[in-house]
């Protein structure tokens, strides 16, 4: 069943096009990533998705309902973290966070304080003396402690050290053992390949790729490095090696992710005395795209 649904979206500031007609579909209990660089059109889906922005054609369906007529009723079941957090500078952080529980009608206090000690948080700060970090804290915590059914997460850590990145993944994995959907904007994307079971790659305004990592894997190569006993005799004109380099039997090259088992029954004729392959990040992927390469 699909919980969050995108149609045909377009949004334009003034000449400004932020939006050129995307579509993706997120389905219920999955993790979904939305990858691409600053300004290629995030948090305008974000917003449009969350009611606060109206698309100038296409929509949005979260729950079946739609994002912008019946935004309340969804506001209800969704769990929201933005990219820029603001927060009362007079209050404390876990007065913050207490407001936004109670707005939600929950008060599930014991979950509350295990999130606080979970990003080592000082709840008793004022927001006004809160770094970026903190602030993104407050807002995690706030929406972590919801019982929502969709977490929509516009770049989450972007603020948060390495170590509360892991605390912040262990999150997201919890969430979805307890069958909650996750929608997760980012552009790290090591953070997405481990998380996300599928993701969109948002660009300029349109989706350039949507799939699992798998499905878009097989758009790039693999890296091979390897060493035989016996030189290997016809590799450079195998379909799908590309940049070749050897020295005393020692090859490294990369080969298109689908060729793969083909190119290994060949060179297994030559001995192999050592093999390593490591597949694509979706970096390589993402850049590839970014250059507009295999458009
Ligand atoms: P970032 O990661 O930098 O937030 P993003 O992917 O979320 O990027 P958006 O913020 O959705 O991207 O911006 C998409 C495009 O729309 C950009 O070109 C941006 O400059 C433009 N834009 C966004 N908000 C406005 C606005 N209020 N007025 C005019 N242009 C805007």
């Amino acid at each position: 069943m699909s919980i969050l649904k995108v149609i045909n979206l377009k949004k334009s500031y003034g000449k400004v096009q932020a939006l050129k007609g995307i579509n993706f579909e997120v389905e219920s209990g999955e993790v979904y990533g939305f990858i691409g660089p600053n300004g290629a059109g995030k948090t305008t889906t974000i917003r449009t998705i969350l009611g606060i922005l109206k698309a100038d054609e296409g929509k949005s369906e979260v729950f079946g309902l739609d994002a912008w007529n019946d935004a309340v009723d969804i506001h209800k079941r969704i769990a929201y973290v933005p990219g820029e957090v603001n927060l009362w500078p007079n209050l404390t952080g876990g007065e913050v966070i207490d407001f936004y529980m109670n707005l939600r009608g929950e008060n599930n206090q014991e979950r509350k304080s295990e999130l606080i000690e979970m990003f080592d948080l000082d709840p008793t700060k004022k927001c006004r003396s809160y770094s970026k970090g903190n602030r993104q804290k407050v807002a995690l915590i706030s929406a972590l402690a919801s019982d929502a059914e969709l977490f929509i997460l516009d770049e989450p850590t972007s603020g948060l050290d390495p170590l509360m990145e892991k605390t912040f993944q262990q999150c997201i994995f919890d969430l979805k053992k307890a069958g909650k959907s996750v929608f997760l904007s980012s552009h790290i994307l090591s953070e997405v390949e481990k998380l996300c079971d599928r993701l969109s790659i948002i660009r300029e305004g349109e989706i350039i790729e949507s799939g699992s990592l798998d499905d878009l894997r097989h758009l790039t190569r693999t890296n091979i490095k390897l060493k035989t006993k016996k030189a290997i005799e016809g590799l450079s004109e195998l379909d799908g090696v590309y940049d070749l380099h050897e020295e005393d039997l020692f090859y490294q090259f990369q080969i298109d992710t689908d060729e793969f088992s083909k190119i290994i029954k060949y060179v297994s004729k030559f001995e192999v005395l050592k093999l390593e392959s490591t597949p694509p990040t979706l970096e390589e992927l993402f850049l590839i795209h970014y250059e507009g390469k295999s458009k």
